[in-house]
């Protein structure tokens, strides 16, 4: 394909294997186990990571986030714990934002001791609270932002020319973002993490991974990959190739739609606070109008006059309550019953997450339909 820098083009065509027998416009599937091997120099292996449906989808992806190279996994825990562990070896420091993905943060909190890693939490999420965790031995830096449900945005350039100073290895999570709000690659950090089970994949039907960075980072992620063996079957390759050509469509509808109900919200009487981006009285506005396309299809918030969160929720007739997020179909949940659950309230009350907390992951519906649901219910309870 030609030069492009656009997403939207990007999305569509970028990766795709012409299939020599037919010449039509998808990639073909080969889902093959067992290839050729004599007089070819590439061995091709699922395990290996370079079948060809593995090789188109880290290209499409890789091209959207900027990088030289992809690497696709079996979901997005299989991307961060394999990068996490090809850059971090016995007696290696991380230095690990405060706000993470509980599953990360349960992975870092139980695994790193086994295998002789330390790591610091940041106290908070400025530039100074990274510096203050930086050891002798501290090798790589890890983020996540806007961070979940509160929204919270940490200053990836920063913390890219913070890593570069001090010859560490930055990661970031992105999957929040996507590629069409935010490319931390252009913003100097090292490695982008994805769980495209989320906003990539973006039909609630999918669970994979996937990890983009220079050529030179992505063999150092390939070697251990090939020993943890988390790679994507190619059927589910296929399936995540097709969904992100509508990547852009999507989430620039779920930016707009996400805006319009945060105003909305921002605005009712029912509603104590709203966390969203895009809105001028959240905290990280600035910050992610200079680091961000968009704001993202995330927001939370917190009902007033003791409302109770299961009733609204039970109460909506078009958002479903539901866990995880990305999808087209408008969903909202609980933090305080689904990834804060295993916290006390008083954790919880530090953290910021009260009870009242909601957070909706807003799909491509009509904002009309959404915001009418939204209002409705609280006319009802
Ligand atoms: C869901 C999620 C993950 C984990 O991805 P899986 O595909 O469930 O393994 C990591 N980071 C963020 C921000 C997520 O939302």
């Amino acid at each position: 394909m030609p030069e492009t820098s656009s997403h939207k083009t990007l999305c569509v065509h970028s990766g795709t294997i012409e299939d020599p027998v037919t010449h039509g416009s998808i990639t073909p599937i080969y889902p093959g186990t067992s290839y050729a091997y004599l007089d070819l120099e590439k061995k091709a292996y699922p395990r290996y990571f370079n079948t060809p449906n593995q090789e188109a989808l880290a290209q499409k992806i890789s091209a959207l986030e900027h990088g030289e190279a992809g690497l696709i996994f079996s979901s997005g825990m299989a991307a961060i714990s394999t990068t996490l562990l090809s850059f971090l070896h016995k007696g290696d420091h991380a230095i690990i934002q405060n706000k993470l993905y509980g599953g990360t943060s349960n992975f870092i909190a139980n695994c790193f001791d086994d295998f002789g890693i330390s790591h610091t939490t940041t106290a908070g999420l400025a530039i100074d609270d990274f510096d203050a965790c930086l050891q002798a031995n501290t090798r790589l830096i890890y983020i996540e932002t806007p961070s979940n449900p509160l929204l919270q945005i940490t200053d990836i350039a920063a913390v890219a020319e913070l890593a570069k100073t001090h010859g560490l290895i930055s990661v970031i999570d992105n999957t929040f973002a996507s590629p069409i709000n935010q490319n931390p690659l252009d913003l100097g950090i090292d490695v982008v993490v994805h769980s495209a089970t989320k906003y990539l994949s973006g039909h609630s039907d999918i669970c994979a991974g996937a990890a983009v960075s220079s050529t030179e980072l992505m063999q150092r992620i390939l070697g251990r990959a090939k020993n943890f063996g988390g790679s994507l079957n190619a059927q589910t390759c296929s399936l995540l190739e097709r969904s992100i050509k509508t990547l852009a469509l999507r989430v620039e509808q779920q930016n707009r739609n996400a805006q319009e109900i945060a105003e909305y919200l921002n605005s009712c009487a029912h509603v104590d606070k709203v966390y969203y981006p895009g809105l001028v009285n959240h905290e990280g506005h600035d910050l992610a109008k200079i680091q961000m396309r968009g704001f993202g299809g995330m927001l939370s918030f917190e009902l007033a006059d003791a409302l109770d969160t299961t009733v609204y929720q039970k109460a909506l007739k078009l958002i479903k309550p539901s866990m995880s997020l990305g999808g087209v179909e408008t969903t909202i949940c609980s933090a305080a019953m689904t990834s804060h659950a295993v916290l006390s309230p008083e954790e919880r009350e530090a953290e910021g997450i009260k009870d009242s907390l909601l957070r909706l992951s807003v799909g491509i519906e009509d904002a009309d339909d959404l915001i009418a649901d939204l209002q409705n219910t609280f006319a009802k309870i």
